[in-house]
This record gives structure tokens, C-alpha cells and sequence, in this order.
């Protein structure tokens, strides 16, 4: 079942619903005159992190200026501080994870909080239990700060309208990865000074991939002219609609660029065969230094990992230490989620229900 965002799996438990019922109740007697409820005192709002899609770039911009000072706090002896002293965080991942999780768990214990990573491969939910049962569970157990990954789109948000935590998305589905576009954004502006005006393209598995749709939402908002590369069976009927110049070709894709992003064919995904065979695939779209000569002399690579060598990118330009910032990307990516973790939980202290 695909629980897409908006629809009305989604919707029909809205926020709304849970901040009336954090409120005193109402009832009408026979009389019609109205009984006050006694409930539970108002707790804080959760604010969430489920995607980049109608981020106002003055957000996103808050999010990379305060993970630019963890970088430095990364860098030091002294990595941790104790902000998140007395939180849980509970990374709760049904899908395969190395970065992603792996950096979470670095974020949140350098902040100070108690760290669980749910191996949902033991959990009861290989026993049946669902989705909604699973997020009940949690919640009664007061977390602070819950951490996701789904391989339907949409199951994110349909959980985090459940639970009274702060719920952030480590990539649901081929929606949207909201915290890789983040350390992707800040690795750019890192190297480049600024993201507006720069010629990005993102290259390869489009159809599949929630790292391009958040990257595409976060680079448009910061005024990054974005091209997408790939075959016409690897783009989104919608491509247009997202903001994205499209080619089907490296040669003219790449013209120019500042910023090559290579995506991985994402198979676990597909259904059916996309391109005709892998070799094929990478003759035409593999990012070789032949095609690479296209783009600007200094244009940077990117991959969120895991690489395909050999299918999408050539182990050449991968491990070029004066152009490939894949390494880089991976270190910022642990400061990019203590910043998460910071704001959010802050934010979410701050509000009253
Ligand atoms: N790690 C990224 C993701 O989870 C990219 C990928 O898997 O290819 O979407």
C-alpha cells in the first residue's frame, strides 16, 4: 500500500486533530449547556522535519548556517556537548542504512541524548504488528526525537501525525530525504561560497530517487538553476513541474555545470527493466572524465552514496580528491543532523500547543 503525501491515508488524522484533543474538551448536555472536560495538560507541538517540498529558503538557510558551526565542533577534540541531555532519540529504519543512520546516531550522542537504534528485522513488527501500532508503542514510551526511514512514500508523514515526538524523515520511499538535500546544500555552499546562481546537474535514476526531489526543492529555493540528466524511462512524469531542466544526454546535460550530483540506479525500486543493460547504461550516462570535460573546469562531484562504480561513475573521477567532494559530503552530513536535532527539539520546546 502506498501511502502517498496528501492523500487521504494521510490526511485524515491532521495535526489539527491532535492539538484540539490536547485542549480542554467540550461537551453538550441534554440542556445544551456546556460541560468543561477535564484532559491531560497541554504538551508542546512537535516540529517536524518530513521534507524540503515548500521550505522557505530563509528556513533552509537556518538550518545550514547552524550546521556549519557543528562542522567546526566536529573538527575540535571536544565533539560533545550535552544540549540534548535527558532526550531519547530512537532511529527506526525499515529500510537498509549505512550513512544516514550511522550519522544520526553520531548527531544525537554528541548532543548528549540516549541513542536506540530499533533493528526492525527482531521488532514486532516482523511479527505483524503495523505501522501505526509500531508508532503508538514508541510514543507511549516519551521519546523525543524520532528518526525514520520507509520505503513507501508518505509513511513518514502518516506516523509522525501519530506520535507526540519530534519526527524527522531519513528518506521515505522516492519522496523525499529532506536532511541529505540539506548536507548536500551545505557542502556546496561550503566549497562555493553560495548556491544562488549556480548550474547544478543532477544525473542518472531520477524516477526512483527521493535525493533528487529534495535536492531539486532545496536548490530551486536557493535560486540554483537545476538540470536533470538521465534516460527518458529514469525521469518523473512530473519533471517539469519540479523545476528541472531536462537532457538525455551527458554531453549537453553537463555543459557548463558547476555541480555534477550522480544518483545510483535504485533497483530495490524498480519493477520491470529500465535501461537496456548496465553497460549500456554506463557508456551513455556513467560519468566518465570524458564526459566530465563538458562541465566547468572546476565543477565539483557529488553522490550520496552508496556509489556504483562502474554503473553510474567511473572510479576515476569518484576518488579525484580535487574535484570529487563525496567524502566531504559525508562528514558534513553529521553536522547538517546535530543542526536537525538542535532546531527542532528547541523549536518544538519553545511552542505551546
Ligand atoms: N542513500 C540515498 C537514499 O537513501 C541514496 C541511495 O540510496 O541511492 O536515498
Amino acid at each position: 500500500m502506498k501511502f502517498a503525501p496528501g492523500s487521504s491515508a494521510c490526511k485524515f488524522n491532521d495535526r489539527s486533530c491532535r492539538t484540539i484533543a490536547g485542549r480542554a474538551r467540550r461537551t453538550y448536555s441534554r440542556d445544551m449547556t456546556v460541560a468543561p472536560v477535564p484532559t491531560a495538560p497541554l504538551r508542546p507541538v512537535p516540529r517536524h522535519l518530513l521534507a524540503i517540498e515548500a521550505m522557505p529558503a530563509a528556513e533552509i538557510t537556518r538550518f545550514l548556517n547552524l550546521a556549519q558551526r557543528y562542522v567546526d565542533q566536529n573538527r575540535s577534540p571536544d565533539k560533545k556537548r550535552d544540549l540534548l541531555h535527558g532526550k531519547t532519540l530512537v532511529n527506526l529504519f525499515f529500510e537498509n542504512s549505512t550513512r544516514t543512520r550511522t550519522s544520526f546516531e553520531l548527531a544525537g550522542k554528541r548532543l548528549g541524548a540516549d541513542v536506540i537504534n530499533m533493528a526492525v528485522a527482531v521488532s514486532s513488527i516482523k511479527k505483524g504488528e503495523t505501522l501505526i501500532d509500531t508508532a503508538m508503542t514508541l510514543n507511549a514510551m516519551h521519546l523525543d526525537v524520532l528518526v525514520v526511514r520507509h520505503p513507501e512514500s508518505g509513511a513518514v508523514k502518516l506516523l509522525a501525525d501519530k506520535v507526540n515526538c519530534v519526527v524527522i524523515n531519513a528518506g521515505d520511499g522516492h519522496h523525499e530525504h529532506p536532511t541529505q538535500a540539506l548536507l548536500d546544500g551545505l557542502t556546496i555552499r561550503l566549497r562555493r561560497g553560495h548556491l544562488d546562481g549556480l548550474k547544478v546537474a543532477i544525473c542518472g535514476d531520477i524516477l526512483h530517487s527521493r535525493v533528487a526531489r529534495s535536492n531539486i526543492h532545496l536548490l530551486n529555493a536557493m535560486g540554483a538553476h537545476v538540470r536533470v540528466v538521465a534516460p527518458p524511462t529514469l525521469l518523473p512524469a512530473d519533471i517539469a513541474r519540479l523545476g528541472a531542466e531536462v537532457h538525455h544526454r551527458m554531453e549537453s546535460g553537463l555543459a557548463d555545470v558547476d555541480i555534477v550530483m550522480m544518483l545510483r540506479l535504485q533497483t530495490e525500486r524498480m519493477s520491470g527493466q529500465y535501461v537496456p543493460s548496465i553497460r549500456e547504461y554506463f557508456h551513455f550516462f556513467g560519468l566518465t572524465r570524458e564526459k566530465l570535460k563538458a562541465a566547468r573546469p572546476d565543477a565539483l562531484i557529488m553522490h550520496p552514496g552508496p556509489m556504483n562504480r562502474g554503473v553510474e561513475i567511473d572510479s576515476e573521477v569518484a576518488d579525484d580528491i580535487k574535484r570529487s567532494v563525496i567524502l566531504d559530503q559525508v562528514e558534513l552530513g553529521v553536522a547538517v543532523r546535530m543542526a536537525c536535532l538542535d532546531l527542532l527539539t528547541r523549536d518544538t520546546n519553545s511552542t505551546t500547543g
